[in-house]
């Protein structure tokens, strides 16, 4: 980091800076506690990692590391690991702020923490890409545990990737903690249901979202950005509900089909290296055209920074669910907002992987695991709770459901700050 920290100065549209403005946008609902909230704009601990491995042709690769815990004063940091050629330390210092908020508005007993590596995992052969989590994990060791901070899947991320973070750490403390990560393969500690939480939180407040306007969703149209592990569960889901996808655009490109994408083929065929523009069940169109697709719902489920105020200018949606973290910059949130456009806030509307998470944690550390029924019943609870909340806050105050969950998480956050008090 230069000298002129990053964290106090970025530019407006890049993670934190959208994230220091969303912070800003709370203080006034902080009362007293604000004199707390300078916290929130720093990270406790940013650790940057060299990640050194052989290739298989016998060249030495490096890669840049990072594994960043925004705050801890209300429980062990929590948070995934990204591996993508564009991750920067700002990128992850963003996620992992994120992540404390999402975490306490939800209320899980956990802080907020986020790790990634510069690096396109398409490149890697599978050897090389498992020698890279090994390194990283080890290079990180020093500061995650089942008790510091609990890494887990993000983007390019998964539960083979979380076994060989698992194992790395375990043969280098000499035991086997499966509680060191979450989203792990489900005989090595995973539980039922977390690879589909985060899609179905997605939904779940997608689904209350709809209600509260009056959008039906039988029929309702529905374009989705990002169709891996969040936005393809989502667009499952919704169709289930009655609703039909009509745009998907991943990173090979961007298919259309009014009438409806046959989901049943479409995500085998978005799984292949080809992705989803190989699919022949829709036209591909330019990138640019998803965002003037006809749409009653918009779910960005990619990257940050996806809804500009250009985009948000042109978007018939009259919902939007942020399953991606950071997706919607500032100015276009004041663009939505003063065009009707419901946003439900990635601070709870993706909330849903990192409750199924704590609901691992929890049964990694008692050794009894429950069935799935069990997680979804228990994951729905806490999202529609939290939901209620955030939006009884923004009736009263009159303010957004972003700007109200800043207000439900934050006041926790600082509260905890408050009575742990400065040490020393
Ligand atoms: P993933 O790797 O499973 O899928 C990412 C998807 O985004 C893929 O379809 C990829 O093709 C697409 N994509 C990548 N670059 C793109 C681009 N430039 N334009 C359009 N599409 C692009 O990742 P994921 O786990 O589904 O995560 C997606 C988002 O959801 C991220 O913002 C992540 O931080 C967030 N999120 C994930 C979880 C989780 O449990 N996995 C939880 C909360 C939030």
């Amino acid at each position: 980091m230069s000298e002129k920290l990053s964290f106090v100065n970025p530019t407006p549209t890049s993670p934190w800076g959208t994230y220091l403005q969303q912070v800003d946008r709370v203080m006034p609902y902080l009362g007293d506690l604000a004199k707390w909230a300078e916290t929130l704009k720093r990270p406790k601990r940013a650790l940057i990692v060299d990640v050194p491995i052989e290739m298989d042709d016998g060249r030495i690769a490096h890669y840049e590391g990072y594994r960043v815990q925004h705050n801890m004063s209300r429980g062990p940091g929590k948070g995934g690991v990204r591996f993508h050629p564009d991750v920067t330390l700002e990128e992850v210092m963003a996620l992992s702020a994120w992540m404390t908020v999402k975490t306490a508005a939800v209320n899980l007993p956990y802080g907020g923490a986020k790790g990634g590596i510069r690096v396109d995992p398409k490149k890697l052969s599978l050897k090389e890409l498992e020698k890279v989590t090994r390194r990283y994990t080890s290079e990180i060791g020093i500061i995650i545990g089942p008790h510091t901070d609990i890494p887990a899947p993000d983007v390019n991320t998964n539960g083979q990737i979380m076994a060989w973070m698992m194992d790395t750490y375990s043969m280098n403390t000499g035991g086997t903690a499966t509680g060191v990560v979450t989203g792990k393969p489900l005989h090595l500690g995973g539980s039922l249901g977390r690879v589909k939480a985060t899609g179905r939180g997605v939904f779940v407040t997608g689904r209350e979202a709809a209600r509260r306007l009056g959008l039906d969703l039988r029929g309702a149209r529905i374009a989705v950005q990002g169709f891996g592990n969040v936005g393809s569960v989502a667009a499952e889901l919704f169709v289930e509900a009655g609703a039909k996808i009509v745009a998907v655009q991943d990173h090979t490109g961007t298919i259309v089909n009014e009438k409806g994408l046959d989901l049943a083929e479409l995500v085998p065929v978005s799984r292949t290296p080809a992705g989803a523009v190989s699919f022949k069940g829709g036209d591909v169109v330019p990138n640019e055209a998803f965002w003037d697709v006809a749409c009653d719902i918009l779910i960005p489920a990619a990257l940050e920074g996806q809804i500009t105020a250009a985009r948000a200018k042109k978007t018939t949606a009259k919902l939007v669910l942020e399953g991606a973290n950071g997706p919607t910059v500032p100015e276009a949130d004041d663009i939505l907002a003063e065009r009707g456009v419901l946003v439900v806030p990635d601070v709870i509307c993706n909330a849903g992987g990192v409750t199924v998470s704590y609901f691992e944690w929890v049964q990694d550390f008692s050794s009894f695991f429950w069935d799935e029924d069990e997680i979804n019943v228990r994951l729905d609870r806490i999202m529609m709770n939290a939901l209620n909340q955030i939006w009884d806050t923004a009736d009263k105050h009159k303010i957004s459901l972003r700007t109200a969950t800043y207000a439900v998480a934050c006041e926790r956050i600082l509260m905890a700050r408050q009575e742990r008090g400065l040490y020393p």
